[in-house]
């Protein structure tokens, strides 16, 4: 190994560690979830999707996941679980994947809505309400797509017992 001049010193360089560099753990007690994947079944699958529809707690059906207008709970009102699994950002990879599907869900009914009216396509109305729907689309589908996100976690990353709080 090749060592900078001012480390040529073999009593000043870093000591070299027989152990792998692991990254920076949060300390015992943070929002970390690190538990092991699974596959659900379709049944399970069914069932979470069922309460995803109706923004409930992916664990119990029971608690509301968000409150107006897509503020996440910190933990399920019935049985405790808490919502963010990881860090604050947890629900950023939700809004990614909203505007996504927002906007193409948008481009595919403007597109049947310009079939169906073709050649009579109200160009004048089209010009205020596309800005529109592509402004309110994604806003109208964010609640639904923090909860779907949450419930595609714990489907496919099972809760586990630390992530349970105390129902407020
Ligand atoms: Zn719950």
């Amino acid at each position: 190994m090749v060592y900078p001049p001012e480390l040529d010193d073999p009593d000043r360089r870093p000591p070299i560690s027989s152990t792998p560099v692991r990254p920076a753990m949060p300390a015992t007690g943070a929002t970390t979830t690190d538990s092991a994947l699974d596959v659900p079944s379709f049944a399970q699958l069914f069932r979470l999707m069922g309460r995803a529809l109706r923004l409930r707690c992916p664990n119990c059906g029971v608690g509301a996941v968000v409150r107006p207008w897509a503020t996440v709970n910190d933990s399920c009102s019935h049985c405790g679980f808490r919502f963010t699994r990881s860090s604050d950002s947890y629900f950023s990879g939700a809004m990614l994947a909203n505007l996504a599907v927002a906007e193409g869900l948008f481009a595919v009914a403007f597109g049947v809505s310009l079939i169906a009216s073709w050649p009579n396509v109200p160009w004048d109305t089209l010009t205020w309400a596309l800005p529109l729907g592509i402004a309110i689309a994604p806003a109208l589908l964010l609640p639904f797509a923090k909860v779907a996100w949450l419930t595609f976690d714990v489907a496919f990353r099972p809760i586990t017992p630390d992530e349970i709080v105390a129902p407020r």
